[in-house]
């Protein structure tokens, strides 16, 4: 098919040429449920002519300044907006266009601050296994997926990596709350083993996303994590990229935990795809830091503060609002996450179904009692979602969800606009795929 580098390279490819809503058709003329939002980020839904005339009006008043001579009057209005929910005291917004560049920022601004702090020495980020930042060099660096970067892991700095909250197979054997939370402790012991002055940031989603699944940590997770970067000395960078926006039904999963951290990377949700725009949000307090120690801040981009980028955002956000959709992926989230579970409780091969707000996984077993993951090579979650996706539902498959290399799970996370009957046919659909994949895979 033509001169394209597709994303897979063993399987070809439907035109897509519509979209409205929940829906997406094909030159074909076949209508798909889009129950993933593509990788978690349609949260507004396709079409929306709102968003389509703002960014249209603005690419014809000025598409395009160099963000080192000119701001806009929408990039100004879109941070004050953005400032009122953010759960980020006095924040500061750095826009860029992708996830991974937002969390390239936040590390890199992490870093700064803390050399402009006076604390040179400070030069590792500790990240968790079973964590999704972003496809570039830097951002695998603190990725916690090992078949994301064990390819390309003699081309970068690699950071110290500690385990996720994942309850449903705790590291530690221990249940909690007897376990008094083990995995945040795993924070203050890896502090430690480099020394108190040598780590500068902690960086995590405030629910693990595409690498475990929706993973919502225990109760005081955040507060004891919080605690410890406060303790000694590290900036906490939260990655809201899936997360922010509403998907787990608050404008940003923190506000689940009643933590500010130091720094938060968001992207996918702010368009909800529209076009590809991304914000590091720092506080002021730390700009002023890197400030009057090195004047500015040691970072770039050609298309970054875009106007059509920050026009797109702005009324993406405006339309959250109007429609209260935020408060629709709570209540829109929570029928989804009852309906998951009634539909899939009884089959064997479905291990846990877990999730919040709009953004629920399904992880699948070969045995429910040992948990034991399906064969790596089967690829299963592959196989449920391409049987949905035949019967026109769109879901979003992962594997390696045990180790990295083992395990399955899949992501169902539609636009906040989808209605209880639409929710109603994606289960039914996806009970039968997995049935259908199930019964292949015996
Ligand atoms: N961080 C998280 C939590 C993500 O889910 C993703 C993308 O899936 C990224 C970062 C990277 O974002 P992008 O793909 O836009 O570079």
């Amino acid at each position: 098919m033509g001169h394209v580098f597709y994303r897979r390279l063993t399987r070809s490819y439907p035109l897509a040429v519509r979209g409205d809503g929940v829906y997406l058709w094909d030159a074909a003329g076949r209508r798909y449920i889009d129950a993933c939002g593509g990788p978690v980020l349609v949260n507004i839904g396709h079409g929306v002519a709102e968003v389509v005339q703002a960014l249209a009006g603005q690419a014809g008043q000025v598409a395009y300044v160099h963000a080192i001579d000119f701001s806009t009057e929408v990039l100004e209005t879109y941070s004050d907006r953005l400032a009122a929910i953010i759960p980020l005291p006095d924040a500061r917004f750095f826009y860029l266009t992708s996830g991974s560049e937002a969390i390239e920022a936040a590390l890199k601004f992490a870093r700064q601050v803390q050399v402009a702090r006076g604390e040179r020495a400070r030069d590792k980020i500790i990240a968790r296994w079973g964590s999704y930042h972003g496809a570039t060099l830097g951002t695998l660096a603190v990725t916690g997926e090992p078949r994301m970067r064990t390819l390309f892991s003699p081309l970068f700095q690699d950071q110290p990596h500690i385990p996720s909250p994942y309850c449903y197979r705790c590291i530690f054997g221990a249940t909690y709350p007897t376990c008094e939370l083990a995995c945040a402790q795993a924070l203050e012991a890896e502090i430690l083993r480099h020394g108190p002055g040598r780590v500068l940031a902690f960086i995590a989603e405030p629910v693990a996303g595409s690498a475990l699944g929706a993973v919502v940590p225990p109760q005081g997770y955040w507060q004891q994590a919080a605690e410890l970067c406060n303790r000694y000395g590290l900036l906490l960078i939260v990655d809201e990229v899936m997360t922010g926006f509403g998907r787990t039904g608050r404008w940003f999963a923190m506000e689940h935990f009643g933590v500010q951290p130091d720094v938060i990377a968001a992207g996918k949700g702010a368009t909800s795809g529209y076009v590809p725009f991304s914000i590091t949000a720092v506080r002021q307090r730390d700009i002023e830091t890197i400030r009057q120690a090195h004047g500015d801040f040691s970072h770039g981009g050609t298309f970054s503060h875009h106007p059509v980028g920050a026009a797109a955002a702005l009324a993406t956000l405006r339309y959250l609002d109007e429609h209260e959709l935020v408060a629709a992926a709570a209540s829109r989230g929570a029928y989804l996450g009852q309906r998951l579970c009634e539909a899939l409780q009884d089959l064997l091969c479905v291990g846990e179904v877990r999730g919040l707000g709009m953004m629920w996984a399904v992880e699948f077993v070969a045995d429910r009692t040992t948990k034991a993951p399906f064969p790596p090579g089967l690829r299963f979650s592959q196989r449920v979602s391409s049987l949905a996706f035949e019967r026109g539902v769109l879901l979003y498959a992962r594997y390696g969800t045990v180790d990295g290399v083992a395990g399955d799970h899949l992501m169902v996370s539609p636009p906040f606009v989808i209605t209880e009957a639409q929710i109603d046919e994606v289960v039914s659909v996806l009970q039968e795929a997995i049935c259908d994949a199930w019964e292949e895979a015996r």
